[in-house]
């Protein structure tokens, strides 16, 4: 790995914080730009999880005292230092996720929104209180919930876990991260960062691991709360395990999404933003449009799309998937997808690679004239394949989308308000996108899809996430003043 940028190397990286770890168990993390071990990562026992735990729940006591204005204020700090650190952070995100350096400060930015919400929320929450009845006041509270985890996956990094610890953190409980194993290293970078912001030690931990530990952190009774993202079976599986363990929890999983283009799309502008929503970090975003479902004759923009795509070059437009198995998963469904009567236009196996020849790199591809029920339409592919289905309407487009087991986001392009109000009104998914092909709701609006790409209510970040993380004490008052006036005057 090239390190004359970073002073974030794995050699730095040996989840110190785990030395009294009973078990010797190593997880090497291959860096999908070389197909090259990165680094290792030591699991996280059994027994190390329940001292964290326990210092944690410790840490939480004195912490949940503090005023959330103070509390507030440490990720103030933290959000300057994530700043001040972003070229080590995208170094470190490039090389064990292999998304290109551009990608992963993005990522990384959006991320920071987060931390930027959650320094916010003294700003923004307050409680309510109404006199019910003559001298009886009734008032809701917001107060922790104790020690809290989360399970991230390999595709967002530093993003997804800034989704989850800030708020919680911000809230006044303790957290524990367990990030994917296959990209470990930049959550122990954030760990470091919040802890030269002076924050208690102990409260909020990042342990390593893989399904084993992340059950773990499922069944421990002393874990109040568990948010989850990754994919659709193991959001269910988890949903499952943990709440019959009595936690609140949410679950987000994978999807597949669709972008609808009707005839009076901008053809450049739906382009330009289909090829970018489809190839964007290789196709590994739980955001990806995937199917593209074309109303009528929009002939001329699927040309414009195919020229795009197969400009891109892989290692210098866009980064590798993040295994040999996830290509050969990939590389799958396009040679099943001419077998099964779809037209591959595009094959991005045959693409030209300009990074080394040893990493994950898979071309982008189209499959074309494919069919509503064919795989790579019902299945996540999570790589840069867009598959296109050819439709005679509107009607006939929401109609394939709403069949989807998936509901995370869908997409029209349209320069029709009524189309796009349409479009809006019927379709079933969590994030609505107009000429947006990857409609991410900014903060303060939450993130979250329906269906299989949710288990579980509400939302992962914004609003909706503030509910999650704590819980609404409500307190009813009666104060008798009359009985006291003799002593107070
Ligand atoms: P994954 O489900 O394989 O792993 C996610 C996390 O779960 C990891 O930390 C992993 O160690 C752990 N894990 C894996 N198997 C487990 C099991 N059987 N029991 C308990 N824990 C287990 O997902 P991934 O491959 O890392 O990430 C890609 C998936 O995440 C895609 O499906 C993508 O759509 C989805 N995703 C969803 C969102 C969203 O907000 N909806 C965001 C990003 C990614």
């Amino acid at each position: 790995m090239n390190t004359t940028k970073s002073h974030a190397t794995p050699e730095k990286i040996d989840s110190k914080k785990h030395e009294t770890s009973n078990t010797d168990e190593y997880i090497s993390v291959i860096s999908p730009l070389s197909g090259k071990v990165f680094g290792e990562i030591k699991v996280t026992s059994e027994k190390a999880l329940e001292e964290t735990i326990a210092g944690s729940a410790e840490a939480q006591k004195e912490w949940a005292k503090i005023p959330l204005n103070r509390r507030a204020g440490f990720m103030m700090q933290f959000r300057e230092l994530l700043h001040k650190n972003s070229d080590d952070l995208v170094e470190m995100i490039h090389h064990e996720n292999g998304k290109t350096r551009d990608e992963a400060r993005a990522g990384l930015l959006k991320g920071i929104e987060s931390v930027e919400f959650a320094a916010a929320l003294p700003q923004m929450i307050s409680g309510s209180v109404q006199e019910v009845s003559r001298g009886v006041e009734c008032k809701t509270l917001r107060s922790p919930l104790g020690v809290v985890a989360g399970i991230t996956p390999f595709n967002f990094p530093a993003m997804i876990p800034l989704w989850m610890f800030p708020l919680a953190l911000t809230l006044g409980n303790g957290f524990i991260l367990k990030p994917s194993e296959k990209t470990p290293f930049t959550a122990v970078e954030l760990s470091k960062l919040l802890e030269k912001t002076g924050f208690p030690p102990g409260l909020f931990s990042v342990i390593q691991g893989d399904k084993h530990v992340a059950g773990l952190l499922c069944d421990h009774p002393n874990i109040s709360a568990l948010a989850f993202v990754g994919s659709s079976p193991v959001a269910k599986t988890i949903y499952a395990r943990a709440s019959q363990q009595g936690k609140r929890v949410r679950c987000m999983g994978g999807a597949k999404n669709h972008l609808t283009i009707v005839p009076d799309a901008d053809p450049e502008i739906a382009a330009a933003n289909i090829v970018a929503s489809v190839t964007g970090c290789a196709g590994q975003r739980c955001m990806a449009g995937s199917v593209l479902l074309a109303v009528g004759n929009v002939n001329h923009i699927i040309a414009k799309i195919y020229q795009m795509m197969s400009k891109i070059i892989p290692g210098r437009d866009i980064g590798p998937v993040i295994s040999a198995e996830a290509r050969e998963r990939i590389f799958g469904f396009l040679e099943r997808a001419h077998r099964e009567g779809a037209e591959l236009t595009l094959d991005g196996r045959k693409s030209p690679i300009e990074g080394n020849k040893e990493g994950f790199y898979v071309g982008p591809s189209i499959i074309d004239h494919a069919y509503p029920e064919h795989e790579a339409v019902t299945e996540e592919i999570f790589g840069p394949v867009l598959t296109i289905i050819r439709v005679h309407s509107l009607e006939e487009a929401i109609e394939i989308e709403n069949r989807s087991i998936y509901g995370n986001a869908a997409t029209i392009y349209t320069q029709t308000g009524g189309v796009a109000e349409y479009f809006i009104e019927r379709v079933n998914a969590g994030m609505v996108g107009v000429n947006v092909g990857v409609p991410v709701p900014r903060d303060p609006f939450s993130f979250g899809g329906r269906g299989e790409s949710r288990f579980g209510d509400g939302d992962i970040t914004g609003e909706s996430a503030v509910e999650f993380w704590s819980g609404i004490k409500k307190v009813t008052t009666k104060w008798e003043a009359g009985r006291y006036i003799d002593w107070m005057s």
